[in-house]
């Protein structure tokens, strides 16, 4: 039976949502297909290692590398062993986040085994032959490009956290392979962990938030930045960017970036200051319920994407929103 791997990113022994996103829509996708796969989870892991969480999860197989040395992220030791992995089990098809590690990793493994990586999916789906397209944003977000990989195997897509839904499983009983990495570890132990801070997060995700503040170059550039983060504080909103706010340092990271190398965000309200609307940015909000954006130029591209579009200065605009509330 072909198999469908689901790389399971797991942090101090809790797994990340976005593993449950990626296996709701596997599932889904193959839900009418006449060949179903094998769905399996595969953990790089320390001693901590969620088994019953993951057994649970509804897969029909758990790959295991466990080794003290992959308790903790390390490029090169869980590229080589994933790789190592799928060259022993022979996966079908191998689908990681398009997280940080995972945008990392996944690259280094389909190099080394000679395949096609479809990076930042934003959709799958089956043709009639019931090979896997691949659907990302391509040319810097201009337009969608659809991928099909037709003879290298694995298949292998990176998928975009939080843009599909993660859905409750029908718990099955899994079976456990446990496979022994310790040669790998030994052989790539160059890389070594030095010390690693856990950085707790304080605010509600974006990904999460149900009201969104973002701040675009415009309002920095006019010296209005402060006040949109002031006016996202007292509405109860979560406050997000564009790249040049964490480009040009007017944030430290892109910790709350959205677009194409941002976050994916579906708030119920986005209100956008001095954000031009490229298809970069655009394409990681398009789809929040109602889209306010507050511009001093009639033509930017943001208001086309707007149910309502202020032509004004935001300066302005934030003032008497901020006396207001
Ligand atoms: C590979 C690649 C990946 C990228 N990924 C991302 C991504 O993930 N996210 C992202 O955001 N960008 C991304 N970008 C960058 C993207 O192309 C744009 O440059 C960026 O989104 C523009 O940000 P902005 O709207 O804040 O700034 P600008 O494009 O500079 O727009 C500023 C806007 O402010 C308006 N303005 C000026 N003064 C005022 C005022 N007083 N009041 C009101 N409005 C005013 C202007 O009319 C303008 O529309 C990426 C680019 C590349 C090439």
């Amino acid at each position: 039976m072909k198999e469908l791997w689901i790389v399971a990113e797991q942090n101090r022994g809790v797994i990340a949502a976005s593993f449950y996103e990626i296996l709701s829509k596997a599932k889904a996708v193959y839900a009418s297909a006449q060949e179903q796969p094998c769905f399996a989870a595969v953990v790089l892991a320390g001693d901590e290692m969620p088994a019953a969480e993951l057994k649970s999860s509804g897969v029909d197989k758990i790959y295991l590398a466990s080794e003290p040395m992959l308790a903790d992220y390390n490029p090169a030791l869980y590229t080589a062993v994933l790789t190592a992995m799928a060259e022993t089990y022979r996966p079908e098809i191998l689908l990681v986040a398009a997280s940080a590690q995972g945008s990392e990793v996944a690259p280094g493994v389909s190099a080394r085994l000679k395949t096609g990586l479809a990076a930042h999916c934003t959709e799958l789906k089956l043709d009639e032959q019931e090979q896997l397209h691949m659907i990302a944003p391509a040319f810097g977000g201009k337009l969608m490009g659809e991928y099909i990989i037709p003879t290298c195997r694995p298949v292998m897509a990176s998928i975009k956290p939080g843009v599909f839904e993660s859905v409750p499983q029908t718990a099955k009983d899994a079976e456990l392979v446990c496979f022994d990495a310790s040669d790998i570890v030994a052989a790539e132990a160059g890389i070594e962990l030095v010390s690693s801070e856990e950085v707790v997060e304080t605010e509600l995700p974006i990904e999460k938030a149900e009201v969104l503040v973002c701040a675009g170059l415009g309002s920095a550039v006019t010296g209005n930045f402060e006040k949109v983060k002031t006016f996202a504080k007292k509405l109860g909103a979560s406050f997000c960017y564009t790249r040049p706010i964490a480009d040009l340092g007017y944030m430290p990271n892109e910790h709350a970036m959205v677009g194409t190398s941002g976050k994916t965000v579906k708030p119920k309200l986005y209100i956008g200051f001095g954000v031009s609307g490229a298809a970069q940015h655009v394409c990681g909000m398009k789809d929040s319920g109602m889209i306010i954006n507050i511009n001093s130029d009639e033509e930017a591209d943001s208001f086309r994407i707007s149910n309502y579009k202020v032509v004004s200065d935001c300066g302005a605009v934030l003032d008497e929103l901020l006396k207001q509330i």
